[in-house]
């Protein structure tokens, strides 16, 4: 009796999977197309200081299928999966170079953020790929920060040192994004040369409203201010949430309240 339950169970079991292979299958299909067929495209989001002037600028990945854009959180998973991270990374690469190198003209000291996920950090052509990149598109690497997540510190940290400090002698800076979310080893920042902390969304959200969720933002705040580190916040949607962050000694500051994501050439256009 258990048996034939276990079987039926098993059956039921392994259709959804079948189905879910399938999927998976053709998702993975259309993105490896997507890359070939130049549907990756950057977009930017700029970052503004407390007087709202815009400062600096973090390069976000769209995915544009068949007339709808897709998100980097549905696709970004999938590609780290595959490994089609890295072509993706490449496209962004570039973008982020061409995008810096026409805002340099006007700012000569601004840099825009890259997203680099622990998978595409730890290849081992990375740092040739982007550098590459750069000097093809006659950029200086001083241009760009790189957005590393908590979850990369889990990983060979001596290696992950080595190549950090190899682009930070090119003027790269690094930034620990979604801050406060991931496995971190804390521990571990004072190995690397990072000099700024981006503080997730989720700890703004109900962040002002008294109790835990509040004494966890001044709390994450305060660690990062005492550690000498640069400290953004993302995720700003109101005024109330920008003068309270403001007021908490916060100088740097990125949301729908000040700007939305945008294509860099619409991105550009407004920036002058
Ligand atoms: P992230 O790096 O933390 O980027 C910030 C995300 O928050 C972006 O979502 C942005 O559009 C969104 N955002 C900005 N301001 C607000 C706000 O005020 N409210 C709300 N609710 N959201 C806001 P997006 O563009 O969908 O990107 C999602 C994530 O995908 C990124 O999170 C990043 O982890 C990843 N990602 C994006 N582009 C790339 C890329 O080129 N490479 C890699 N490896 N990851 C990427
Ligand atoms: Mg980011
Ligand atoms: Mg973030
Ligand atoms: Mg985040």
């Amino acid at each position: 009796q258990a048996k034939t339950n276990g079987r039926d169970q098993f059956s039921v079991y392994k259709g959804i999977m079948t189905t879910q292979v399938v999927a998976d299958f053709k998702l993975e299909q259309k993105l490896r197309a997507a890359v070939q067929g130049n549907e990756i495209e950057c977009w930017v989001q700029s970052k503004v200081n407390g007087d709202g002037q815009v400062i600096a600028a973090e390069a976000l990945a769209r995915w544009r299928h068949k007339g709808n854009l897709v998100s980097p959180d549905e696709f970004i998973p999938l590609a780290e999966r595959l490994g089609i991270i890295n072509d993706i990374g490449d496209i962004m690469s570039r973008a982020v170079a061409r995008a810096i190198r026409a805002v340099r003209q006007y700012q000569p000291a601004f840099k825009i953020a890259m997203n680099v996920s622990p998978r595409q950090f730890m290849n081992e052509y990375f740092v040739a790929n982007l550098c590459a990149i750069f000097v093809e598109e006659e950029v200086d690497l001083a241009g760009l920060q790189i957005e590393i997540t908590e979850n990369l510190l889990i990983h060979d940290i001596e290696r992950v040192k080595v190549i950090m400090d190899e682009l930070a002698a090119q003027g790269v800076s690094f930034s620990v994004d979604d801050f406060g979310t991931g496995y971190s080893n804390l521990q571990r920042l004072q190995w690397i040369p990072v000099t700024e902390l981006k503080i997730d969304r989720q700890f703004v959200q109900g962040g002002m409203e008294g109790g835990r969720p509040q004494v966890l933002l001044e709390t994450i705040i305060s660690m990062s201010q005492n550690l000498g580190m640069s400290t953004v916040v993302e995720g700003i949607e109101t005024e109330q949430q920008f003068k309270y962050l403001r007021a908490k000694g916060i100088e740097e500051f990125q949301g729908f309240f000040f700007h939305r994501p945008e294509p860099v050439a619409e991105w550009l256009q407004t920036l002058n």
